[in-house]
C-alpha cells in the first residue's frame, strides 16, 4: 500500500517548506522559560542534532519576545512563537525574528488586533498557525451544546480562517489538537476536506509519556496513513528529543521518513542464541547519529535471532542479519552477503545500509 498525501499548500517556515509534496516536517517545542536563552539554545542544539526541523518557544512576556533575537543567531532551524492572550507579544517576536506565530483562536480574536499582527507578518513575510486547542475552545462555539468537540474545534477554525482570508492572508497553518485520540481523528478528517491549508498534526496533554507515545502513534499514525498531515509534534510529558524520536518512529513506520531507515526486529525466543535487545538497541542508537535527507525508498534492516525462521521474516527487508550462536548472516535483498562476527555485526550492517543509501 501507498500513501496518496493530501496535496496542501505551500507554506514557507525560515528555511523549511512544508505543504506541497515536501517531507513531513518533525516540530518539537523547549521546556524551559524562552527567556533564560542559554538554556533554550543548548535544548534547540540537541533538537537539531536528532532530527527536529522546527521549534517552537512559548512567549509569555516581552523579554521571552526579545530573547528569540540572541536564540536565532545560536540556531540553524527555524523558530516558532507561541502567543496566547497578548497579540502585541506577537509583534515583538515578529520584530525579535520568528519564523513563525502560534495564535490561538480561543485568546486572541478581536479583528483589530489580528489585523495588527496579520500585517505585520505580511510585511516580514511569515506565517501564521491557526492554533485551535480542545482546553481553549473561543467561547461562541466551546458552550455550543448542538456541537461535539471536534466539530467545535474545525468550526472555530474555519471562523478564523475567514478572518484571516479576510485580511488577503493565505499564509496559514492549521492546528486542532485534542487529549483524546478519536476526536482527534474525527477533527483533522473534516478540516482536510474544508481547506487547503497545511495542517499540523499533534495531540495535547497525553498524559503519561508510555501512553502519550502510543496514543500519538496512532492518532498521527492514522491521519498520516490517510495522507493527512503536513507537520507535526508528538506532545509528550518527557524530554524534547523523545517527541522527535517517536515522531521519527511513527513516519519511518509508514515509510515517510526519506532515507531514515526501519528496523525490524524479532522479539526473540527460545531459539536465540544472541542478546537481540542488546544488538538492537545498539543498531538504534548507531543510526540516530545520521543525518539524512529526505528520498524516495527508505531502506528496511531486520535483525533476527535465527537462521531457521530469519532469513524467511527477513524477506521483504533490504538489508537482514540472522544470527547463530557464534556468527550472523547478512543478506542484501534476500540473498546471503557473508557471515560476521557478533561483535561486528551491527556495524556491518550499517556500512551495507550507507552503501544501499548512496545507490538512491
Ligand atoms: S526469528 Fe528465530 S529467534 Fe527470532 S523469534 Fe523467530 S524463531 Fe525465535
Amino acid at each position: 500500500m501507498t500513501i496518496k498525501r493530501r496535496i496542501a499548500k505551500e507554506v514557507k517556515i525560515g528555511n523549511v517548506t512544508i505543504g506541497g509534496k515536501n517531507p513531513v516536517a518533525i516540530q518539537s517545542m523547549t521546556k524551559v522559560p524562552t527567556k533564560n536563552y542559554r538554556e533554550v539554545i543548548n535544548q534547540i542544539q540537541r533538537l537539531q542534532k536528532c532530527g527536529c526541523a522546527i521549534v517552537r518557544v512559548a512567549v509569555l512576556d516581552e523579554e521571552d519576545a526579545h530573547a528569540i533575537r540572541e536564540i536565532k543567531n545560536a540556531i540553524r532551524i527555524p523558530i516558532v512563537a507561541d502567543i496566547h492572550f497578548n497579540w502585541k507579544l506577537a509583534v515583538c517576536a515578529i520584530k525579535a525574528g520568528a519564523d513563525k506565530i502560534r495564535l490561538n483562536p480561543g485568546n486572541i480574536y478581536k479583528k483589530n488586533e489580528v489585523k495588527e499582527i496579520v500585517n505585520l507578518a505580511r510585511e516580514y513575510a511569515i506565517p501564521l498557525r491557526v492554533g485551535l486547542n480542545s482546553g481553549s475552545i473561543p467561547k461562541i462555539f466551546r458552550y455550543n451544546a448542538k456541537l461535539r468537540p471536534p466539530l467545535k474545534l474545525v468550526r472555530a477554525a474555519l471562523d478564523y480562517i475567514k478572518i484571516l482570508e479576510d485580511l488577503h492572508f493565505t499564509d496559514i497553518v492549521v492546528s486542532l489538537k485534542c487529549s483524546n485520540v478519536l476526536d482527534t481523528l474525527e477533527a483533522y478528517q473534516l478540516i482536510a476536506k474544508k481547506c487547503d491549508y497545511p495542517l499540523h498534526l499533534g495531540l495535547t496533554a497525553t498524559g503519561y509519556s508510555e501512553v502519550g507515545k502510543i496514543k500519538s502513534a496512532i492518532a498521527l499514525g492514522v491521519l498520516l496513513s490517510q495522507g493527512i498531515g503536513d507537520t507535526m509534534r508528538v506532545s509528550l510529558t518527557d524530554e524534547p528529543e523523545e517527541e522527535v524520536k517517536v515522531a521519527k518512529y511513527i513516519l519511518s513506520s509508514l515509510c515517510l521518513a526519506g532515507d531514515s531507515p526501519e528496523i525490524i526486529s524479532c522479539p526473540a525466543c527460545g531459539r536465540t542464541e544472541v542478546d537481540i535487545e542488546k544488538i538492537v538497541n545498539e543498531l538504534q542508537s548507531k543510526l540516530s547519529a545520521f543525518s539524512l535527507q529526505p528520498s524516495a525508498k527508505p531502506v528496511k534492516l531486520a535483525v533476527m535471532g535465527c537462521v531457521v525462521n530469519g532469513p524467511g521474516e527477513a524477506e521483504d527487508a533490504d538489508l537482514a542479519i540472522a544470527f547463530g550462536k557464534n556468527e550472523g548472516l547478512l543478506y542484501k535483498n534476500a540473498k546471503p552477503l557473508k557471515k560476521v562476527p557478533i561483535a561486528r555485526a551491527v556495524d556491518e550492517l550499517i556500512k551495507e545500509w550507507e552503501k544501499a543509501c548512496q545507490k538512491k
